[in-house]
Formats: C-alpha cells, structure tokens, sequence
C-alpha cells in the first residue's frame, strides 16, 4: 500500500519535478553536509529555498508539500537537508512524513540514515516496519532484516502481510528452508495463510529451495489461487526440472478458468524451452496470439529461445521478425539460437545487422557470438571478434569467452594455441573451460594435455563421473587400457555423484522420458523389438557398437547390452514407432549424447529415411542421410 502511494504522489508532482529539483540542486550545493550547519543558517537557507520556489512559508510546512518534496529529489543532500528542515519544523511527529522519509532513504540505499531516523522514531506503525525490514530485505541485508523483524514481534505489533513477504524472499534467496519454516509459522500464527501475497512468497520459497513437495501441498491448500499464485507454482517445477509437471499445471489453471497474465505466459514459454517440447510451444503460441499478448521485448525473447531450444530456428526467426522492440536481450538471443543449430553464417548476419540498428553488444551477445563462430568452425572470424570486443566495444572476455575461444581453436586442432590462451588468462579458471580443453583433446588424441586438463577438473569437481568418463574415454581412443584401468580404480575409490541420464520425447502433447535401460513404458516390449530389428539392420549397414563408451568393468556382451539400452536408443525407437513414417523426429536429452548414440543416429537417419534432431546439454545435432550438422565435433 506505501508503495502504491508514492507512485500516485510520485505522478501528481512530475509536473514540478524540473523546477524543484532545479531549485533544490543548487541549495543542495550550497551545503553539502548540514549535519554541521547552525540553525541560523538552515533558517537563512529555507527562506533562500522558499523565495526561489516563490511559496508562501506556511506551505513549505505542508506535510503534503514535504513529502512531494522528497519525492522529487534526486540527490541524497537533497533528502538530508529536507529531512534537517522536518526536524526544524518538528514534523518528525508526523508519521507519515517519517514514514516517507524513511522510505525515500531506502530508495536511495542510504541505510545508515534510515536506520537512525528509524531508531529516532518515536511512533511507529506497520508501514515503518514494513518500509525498513523491505528496504534491507531487497539489498539482501539478511542480518538488519530479521534483526529489526525480531524487534518487531518483540514489540508485540502484528506482522501483516506486506512485511511477512520481505522475509520469506530473503530466506528464499538465502536457500534457507529452515528460516522460511520459522517464518510460516509466524505466517500461520497470524492467520496470514489464506493471504495471496503471503501464500505465492511461501509457495516461490519453498520452490526455489527445492522443497517442491511441500510447496505443492501449500499451493493445493490454498481457496483462492490467482494468477500469481499458479504462475509462481508453473515456474516452481520448471525450476527444478520438472517442465512437464509445469505444462500440465499451465493447463489446469486454465480449466479452473484463471486467466493467465503475462508473467504466466513467460514462465510456460521458459518450461517448454526448457522441455524442448515443440508441439507444446506451438500450443504455448498459439493461445499468445488468440489472446493478444503483446510479442513485447520480455514474451519475444522467451519465445526465441524457446523455439530455438525446440530446433525450430526458422519460427524464432518469425518471432524475431514480427518484434517491433528489439534490445541487446532480443538480439543476442537470435545470435544464440543460429549457434545451437550450427548457422553460423547467420549469427554472424544478425551481429551485422544488429550493429546497424545501434544496438550496442553486451558480454552475452559476445558469448552467443563466439559460441556459433566454433560451432560452426568460423575459425578466423572468432579470433577476429575476440580481438575486437575488447578494443572496439569495451566488453571484457569472461571465463565464457575464453571458454568459446578454446573451442574453436581446439576444433581447428590448434591445441598449443588453445593451452597458451588458457595459460595467459587472468580471470578466474572454470570447469567449463577444462571441459572444452579435454573435449578438443577427445578430437585430436592429445593424450599429454588432456591428463592436465583432466587433472585440473578433477581438482575443481572431484565427484562428476562425467569428467572420469571423458579422461577414460581419451586413453581408451589411444588403446591405453592401463590407464583406463586406472580410472575406474579412481572411480570406485571416490564417491562419485552421478548425474543420472534422461532423453525426452514429445508424442501427441505427451512427455515420454526415459532413462538407460528403462522398462517402464507401456510399449517397452515393442520398442526393444524395434531396437532388435534395427541393430540388425544397423550391423549389416557397417555399425559396431563402441563400447570405449561403457564405463563399467564388465564382460565385453554386457557392455554391449549396456550401450544397447541407452536412453537415447530407447527415445529414438519409441519415436518410430509412434510418430508418422517421413516426419523428423526430435529428442532432448539431459547430459551430452554419448559417442555410441551419435553414431547409431547417424546410420538410423540413413535406414530409415527420417531426420532426427538430438539436443543434449551442449548444443543441437540434426541427422540427416548418415551425417550429423555438428561435423563429428561436439
Ligand atoms: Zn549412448
Ligand atoms: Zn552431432
């Protein structure tokens, strides 16, 4: 509610605004500290203040004119030295005028005077509480918020429902679940659980820790979900993975007849570009376009990216195109999704015309740019924009940058290049980076510079099998079995967490998910006949399975069996079987595709005459006659 009324003032006074602030910049020069002026002086200075404001004195005495005052200032002496004339004036008894001051000082991140305007304040009322634990709350002073929340239930005054907010998003940003335990109690305590604004802030917390389950039975509870409320608890499952659970809810809220806004909108377009579900995006779209939400800077962007990250490059290029307003956000996200696909030509079109629409690049234009240069094996046009961030258009190359740039040189087989640019960097060195140094020694069999990459990923992630599956997957390239031994020693001594491997398909608006070896589906008996059949086909075609890509110390059949099963088998299959014989079929994978599965896409996109498009966690492969868009490199 305070809120709300400063904007209303904020908009009656914009009128004067250039006048006073005119006014009150040049006082406020004038004394630049009043803390040490005298009162004789301050007096001389309210009249000086008065004359030029041509205002009879009583009115500068309005709290109504006072608080219109501190409204338009915009220097923090402006607010000092109209704060010095409210205690002149002892106004500081007016609770509103305090309250507003107080507020003003918190806009300004002035938190030392706020806070001892605040310990001054003899009245106090729920808008002081609420005005002082948000303003610490949105600059993540979680100490002064629960300190001053502390007094406030000390006090004996009820927390409502504005202040109750500020602390359930600080233990949200916080991950501290137990903190947001302690504030529901409250919330319970008070009988502020039926209140949307306290209800959607528990419901986003509990989320966004990870607590997903209870967040649900809080949502489920709740009499009167609003729009806020079910987007909060959409965004929730895509948040922690669960997009499918989101789109189902998206399709629930409607039935209830909830009429989705469009922040709704924005977190269901994200959960289907986090799904990769392209029959769900088209969906999605169409009810944007029935509905008539405007295709604005925020919806537009959501909506390239997601059907980027559905492989449908060409319609995030329709909605690129039908944007009337287009920022640095927009334009970068176009650049990201030619890089996905391998367009790189295209990206570097955009870049082009995104320049001539004097829109300046930012680092994550640099990245989507340099990221669709090496997957597309623009070699001299990477080096050459990497150079040029820096001397033409002032972006500092980032460790994602840097990470790009080891890439490109690593897929030109120019590793020595590659570990001295990894060498001369100053910022900070992430996995990523050794990731992609390793992955370029996969390609070109550099046995020596992948022991160091891996040994220096090893130090940053000890416990991600996947790192101990690339190194050991190098050594078993180079017939180094020893070695190979040796890792899976390492393995099994360390406690590895592993990241279990998921492949997404979408069959009539439907999810279908499958893990390695899964048996779950209701068509499981026909899709590992179909597996049978094609592997058949597959052999006599010239396919060996690589079984470099099992990681197991197990019988040679086993680990046959093992590679045989893998989710992105069983996906591919199952998309045989129940998509329309010609139609491309596209599957979402979880972690990278592993080798074994590249290869046995490529000869079924040759077999069987359908195109298949894999995203992994890495970038998009398109399978078309036997050939891969990523060249063999990913
Ligand atoms: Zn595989
Ligand atoms: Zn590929």
């Amino acid at each position: 509610m305070a809120m709300l009324k400063f904007k209303k003032q904020s908009f009656i006074i914009a009128s004067h605004k250039k006048l006073l602030c005119f006014c009150l910049a040049s006082t406020a020069s004038a004394a630049a500290n009043m803390a040490e002026l005298t009162t004789p002086q301050l007096n001389s200075q309210n009249t000086q203040l008065r004359e030029r404001l041509e205002i009879p004195s009583p009115c500068y005495l309005d709290p109504k004119y006072v608080i219109s005052l501190l409204i338009s200032s915009i220097k923090l002496s402006q607010i000092r030295q109209i704060h010095s004339q409210v205690v002149i004036h002892g106004m500081l008894q007016n609770l509103n005028v305090a309250n507003k001051l107080l507020y003003i000082y918190s806009q300004h991140k002035a938190f030392g005077d706020a806070y001892k305007l605040f310990s001054e304040m003899g009245e106090r009322d729920a808008i002081t509480w609420s005005v002082i634990i948000g303003g610490f709350a949105k600059v993540g002073d979680y100490i002064h918020c629960f300190g001053i929340f502390r007094q406030l239930i000390q006090s004996g005054a009820p927390p409502d429902n504005y202040t109750l907010p500020f602390l359930i998003r600080v233990s949200r940003d916080r991950m501290n679940v137990l903190n947001g335990r302690i504030i529901h109690n409250i919330v319970f305590k008070h009988g502020l659980e039926s209140n949307s604004f306290v209800c959607a802030a528990l419901v986003d917390m509990y989320a966004k820790c990870k607590v997903i389950k209870d967040a649900r039975q809080l949502f489920d509870k709740f009499p009167c979900r609003d729009p806020v409320t079910w987007t909060v608890m959409i965004g929730g499952y895509a948040e922690c993975g669960n997009a499918c659970e989101s789109l189902v809810l998206f399709d629930s809220m409607r039935e209830e007849g909830v009429v989705p806004d469009k922040i709704t909108m924005v977190t269901v377009v994200s959960a289907c570009a986090k799904l990769g579900a392209m029959h769900k995006a088209r969906l999605v779209h169409d009810y944007v376009f029935e509905n008539n939400f405007s295709l604005d800077v925020i919806l537009g962007t959501a909506m390239i990216d997601m059907y980027a990250k559905c492989g449908c490059v060409d319609s995030a290029r329709s909605i690129f195109n039908q944007m009337k307003e287009k920022n640095v956000v927009s334009w970068s996200a176009m650049i990201a999704a030619y890089g996905y696909h391998g367009h790189g030509r295209k990206a570097l079109d955009t870049f082009s015309m995104m320049l001539s629409s004097r829109t300046l690049p930012n680092a994550i234009t640099f990245v989507s740019l340099l990221y669709a240069c090496s997957h597309a094996g623009l070699i001299e046009e990477g080096l050459r924009f990497f150079s040029l961030m820096l001397d033409e258009f002032s972006v500092r190359p980032n460790v994602k940058h840097y990470t790009c740039m080891v890439d490109l040189l690593g897929r030109a087989g120019r590793l020595d290049e590659a570990i001295s640019l990894v060498e001369s960097m100053t910022v900070e060195k992430d996995e990523g980076i050794w990731v992609a140094l390793l992955g370029a020694c996969r390609i070109h069999g550099h046995i020596d510079l992948a022991e160091k990459a891996a040994n220096s990923l090893l130090k940053l992630q000890p416990h991600n099998a996947g790192h101990y599956v690339l190194l050991s997957n190098i050594y078993a390239k180079a017939g180094r079995w020893k070695n190979v031994a040796k890792v899976r020693d390492l393995m099994s001594q360390t406690r590895l967490k592993k990241v279990p491997g998921w492949t997404w398909i979408e069959v009539d608006y439907n999810i279908h998910k499958f893990s390695s070896g899964d048996e779950t589906h209701p068509c499981s008996k026909e899709i590992y006949e179909k597996l049978k059949n094609l592997n058949e086909k597959l052999e006599l075609a010239g396919y060996v399975p690589d079984t470099n890509f099992v990681l197991q110390d197990v019988a040679e059949e086993i680990k046959v069996g093992m590679l045989y099963s893998h989710s992105e088998k069983l996906a591919i299959a199952f998309g045989l079987i129940a998509t329309p014989v010609g139609s491309p079929i596209r599957i979402t994978k979880n972690l990278r595709v592993c080798g074994d599965c590249h290869t046995f896409s490529k000869f079924v996109s040759a077999i069987t005459q359908r195109v298949i498009i894999v995203r992994d966690s890495s970038r998009f492969h398109h399978f078309k006659d036997g050939v891969c868009s990523c060249g063999d490199y990913w």
